[in-house]
């Protein structure tokens, strides 16, 4: 766990200009910088970065982070990988929180033990015209061979001991690269394997699938998890694809290596595969923050379906309104390298155009499972859907399936929520309200504007205070968490704070209505104004309410209530 107060730290210390600036130029407009958003096409730009509050805000896809979120988002790191890589920008240390979870400590010489068994592997490959007139024959070049690392490990039992210093070295048997057998016996995992080194987004080799070359089993052998490595979160190819994958705004997850490397031969460089384990969600998360559309491709037979379906699962509760996820199942006996070298490139980026949506996957699954003519089949149909309607958290999404499915079993959406026990679906609130609205905003808007530049503000909120709708619970969240941190805050760490929560998308949106108050707009004049304007509305609301009720029929409190409220306006 990375402490807290940590990242109001770095958040202090990091200009979010100069951390954009590394990815794409900024240009000065009034009291903001500019660019054409790098997360959505446009020709004009309305990607806006304030300086002095340190976030950005998209006025055309809703975009919106500190500068921890930018360099996720733009560069698809994790939080803790954005944390480490921006604190190293500026010279801080991320200290460690003491947590339940064991925290492996990675010495960097392990890294450099996974580049000493690339160099040696790639080595042997060149040695090796078994090896060369395997990788031939697949129609791969040297060049690409070269851009993923392939090597080759020869079959031997010990190849690794003319590589490293010290075959006997604890980090050989931590990093997988060398199993230790019953007495102590050492051996290498891979031999007689065309390898394929596994890279993070840095760049840094973290462990190995192998291929066999002939018959054999398994035909696929990947490192262990160990230290550098997690199956769960990482993707093959995705260091290497990434710039591609913003290029064209999209992303196709294959099964295997070769797919990926066979793909990249033939042009289509945005591939990338998981690594002998199911998509997670952690994995839709990571890029469906990069790109736009993220397409599953697998074969045609059981297993692929399998493995879509499971994608699927694991999809629905990542999904974000307005990115695709499409699914591609390809004839049978056909995997993407196989078809690629067939029918060639055009072929297939045809292909990934066609693919199917996600929704239409979702329900032509489902009514194929069950007889609609029924009252039973639509019972059953109801069932089925109800666990994966309800991990939807998309609003627009949810609201457009839950319609579809509930047309199909003939019930309104009223009562398909109703029956799943379902909130109502919230229309979306992702851009900017239309301008009209804008110009006559609520109280609680304009109060949440002032807050969301300065969270201290709500320091001087009643105690007991409550507002209604989306606004008022966002700004009672936000009085509570200011409650609980007695530290100094910023615009930054609240919307690093909020974050993946309910409240985030109401915050970045005033965020995005605030953005181009000048530095001498009086902030804290605009929120007392409008405190004030909302307690006056409150007491006129409650007035008028007891009146309507004849001061004849009050009771006594009441009546109480009602003098306290006439003299209160006269103050
Ligand atoms: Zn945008």
């Amino acid at each position: 766990m990375i402490p807290k107060s940590f990242i109001q730290d770095l958040l202090n210390r990091l200009d979010i200009v100069d951390v954009i600036e590394r990815y794409l130029p900024l240009k000065k407009a009034g009291a903001n910088f500019v660019a054409c958003c790098p997360f959505h096409n446009e020709k004009s730009p309305s990607f806006t970065v304030s300086q002095s509050k340190q976030f950005y805000h998209c006025f055309g896809c809703g975009a919106h982070g500190t500068a921890i979120g930018f360099v996720m988002e733009h560069a698809g790191m994790g939080f803790v990988e954005a944390v480490e890589d921006l604190a190293k920008s500026v010279g801080m240390v991320v200290p460690q929180e003491a947590s339940n979870v064991p925290q492996h400590k990675v010495a960097p010489d392990l890294y450099e033990l996974m580049q000493t068994a690339t160099r040696y592997y790639r080595e042997q490959l060149k040695q090796s015209p078994r090896a060369i007139e395997y990788l031939k024959k697949r129609g791969l070049s040297g060049e690409v061979a070269a851009k993923f690392g392939i090597g080759f490990a020869p079959d031997a039992w010990q190849n690794l001991i003319s590589a490293v210093a010290n075959y006997q070295d604890a980090s050989l048997v931590e990093t997988g690269l060398v199993i230790e057998g019953d007495s102590d016996k050492r051996y290498d995992r891979f031999r007689d394997r065309i390898m394929f080194p596994i890279v993070n987004v840095r760049g840094q080799v973290i462990g190995f699938g192998g291929r066999i070359l002939d018959k054999g089993e398994p035909k696929y052998l990947n490192s262990p998890e160990t230290p550098l490595f997690a199956k769960g979160h990482e993707l093959y190819g995705l260091f290497q694809a990434q710039k591609s994958i913003r290029a064209h705004q999209r992303v196709v997850v294959v099964e295997g290596y070769m797919d990926v490397v066979a793909l990249a031969q033939h042009g289509v460089e945005y591939a990338v595969a998981t690594l002998g384990t199911a998509t997670t969600p952690f994995h839709v998360q990571k890029l469906l923050r990069l790109c736009e559309q993220v397409v599953f491709c697998f074969d045609g037979d059981k297993a692929g379906q399998k493995a879509a379906w499971r994608a699927l699962e694991n999809s629905l509760p990542h999904l974000v309104d307005g990115k695709r996820i499409g699914f591609l199942f390809l004839p049978e006996e056909h995997d993407p390298d196989i078809f690629i070298r067939e029918f060639g490139t055009e072929a297939f980026e045809n292909e990934l155009d066609n693919s199917l949506p996600l929704s239409g996957y979702l329900l032509r699954e489902l009514t194929n499972q069950v007889d609609l003519h029924t009252q039973e089949g639509r019972s059953a149909l109801l069932q089925k859907a109800q666990p994966l309607l309800t991990a939807i958290t998309a609003p627009t999404t949810a609201l457009l399936l839950r319609k579809e499915v509930a047309a199909l079993a003939g019930v309104t959406q009223a009562e398909l929520e109703a029956l799943y026990v379902i909130k109502p679906v919230v229309p979306p609130n992702r851009t900017a309200p239309p301008k009209s609205k804008r110009s006559t905003p609520s109280g609680l808007r304009t109060l949440l504007r002032c807050l969301v530049i300065r969270p201290e503000l709500a320091r001087e909120l009643p105690n007991d205070w409550q507002g209604e709708g989306v606004e008022g619970a966002a700004i009672a969240a936000l009085a509570d968490w200011l409650h609980e941190s007695a530290d100094e805050t910023s615009t930054a760490a609240m919307i690093q704070h909020f974050q993946g929560t309910v409240h985030e998308i109401i915050f970045a949106s005033a965020q995005g209505e605030a953005m181009n108050w000048g530095e001498d707009f009086n902030v804290a004049a605009e929120f007392a104004g409008s405190l004030e304007k909302l307690h006056d509305e409150s007491r006129k609301s409650e007035l008028e309410f007891l009146h309507s009720k004849g001061l004849n029929a009050l009771n006594e409190q009441e009546r109480a209530r009602y003098l306290q409220l006439l003299q209160r306006g006269q103050t």
